[in-house]
């Protein structure tokens, strides 16, 4: 069993992906299973694309619908609960505060928050922690694309140059674990003009790619954002929650 990194890119959309000019993403398809018509969840925000991730269930079960986390009435078990019960250890790397409510308080073993940090920088500290401590789940969410497509405009040249540089902190992390890990890179949504959250194909289309021995290489499939914590539970055997709507890509 190999344990899983998984990385978001707050904001980009596929064909941002696939048309950055990084020549890495060309490997990274090749090497992965992948949807590049990945669905993410309505409203299309940064807080409750991450919370449906993690939960893998609709914002209107889980209820926030905003980027103010909302207890819900009735908590879903994401997958860090998961993990956490099965006795997995899991890390957490970030650069956008609000993302703390991703699971439960305290409950991941390991969690590093840089306010405004480069997603360099951030992708340095989650290097070497793993090639220290070699969790069983380890997030790295990179929040720099995101900013840049407010300011200037998704798929504007300096949009583009910021995915870019988000695929060489992937192929960093890649480059240095190999196949000693499964990697799941993904974003929360897309966007379009200076903003996102709509229903549009722009906001609501995302990159979901699978590497690693558990799949097929260069194979196109259809995904969604809840689709995420269902295969991670079955890449590391641990009990997935009847109340899931995402389906394992397995
Ligand atoms: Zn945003």
């Amino acid at each position: 069993m190999k344990k899983v990194i998984l990385m978001l890119v707050d904001g980009m959309r596929p064909d941002a992906m696939t048309g950055c000019g990084n020549p890495y993403v060309k490997t990274l398809l090749e090497s992965s299973t992948y949807a590049l018509e990945g669905k993410t969840v309505y409203p299309s925000d940064t807080l409750p694309c991450h919370i449906s991730l993690f939960t893998a269930v609709d914002p209107i079960q889980h209820q926030t619908t905003s980027n103010t986390y909302c207890p819900p009435v009735n908590k879903v078990r994401g997958l860090v609960e998961q993990l956490d019960a099965a006795g997995k250890k899991a890390a957490m790397f970030y650069n956008w505060g609000e993302l703390r409510d991703v699971a439960k308080p305290g409950i991941f073993n390991f969690s590093l928050f840089m306010r405004d940090e480069k997603d360099a920088a951030i992708t340095d500290y989650a290097i070497e922690y793993l090639k220290k401590n070699s969790p069983d789940f380890t997030f790295l969410y990179l929040g720099n694309v995101d900013i840049v497509g407010h300011h200037h405009r998704w798929m504007s040249d300096k949009y583009l140059a910021s995915v870019n540089t988000a695929i060489d902190c992937i192929k960093r992390v890649i480059d240095t674990f190999g196949d000693e890990y499964t990697y799941i890179i993904t974003a929360d949504h897309g966007g379009h003009d200076h903003d996102h959250g709509s229903t549009c194909p722009e906001d609501i289309n995302i990159p979901i790619l699978f590497i690693g021995e558990s799949f097929e290489k260069n194979k196109s499939i259809e995904a969604s954002i809840m689709d995420i914590a269902p295969t991670v539970a079955d890449l590391l055997e641990v009990e997935k929650q009847n109340c899931w709507k995402g389906k394992s890509v397995l």
